[in-house]
């Protein structure tokens, strides 16, 4: 049995709901000031993030959906 990916944090990619390492992701939050949805580089902005992970069919699924991210931050 394996410990290994006992202290990895892990997140869901919201695109593929594939759980992958949090380094394997990039993070997106809500910024209510400007209404858009930003990259956050340094995975520490405050507010609701949601992840994406770095396969590029998800990238492009994660802008071209945008609408539906805003409202998943809203209701998350
Ligand atoms: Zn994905």
């Amino acid at each position: 049995m394996s410990k290994a990916s006992k202290n990895v944090p892990v997140r869901t990619c919201v695109v593929c709901r594939k759980q992958v390492a949090k380094s394997g992701l990039q993070r997106f939050v809500w910024e209510p000031k400007t209404e858009v949805v930003a990259l956050d580089k340094t995975q520490v902005m405050p507010g609701r993030g949601v992840y994406c992970c770095l396969e590029d069919a998800c990238k492009q699924r994660f802008f071209t959906q945008k609408q539906r991210w805003k409202k998943a931050f809203r209701l998350l």
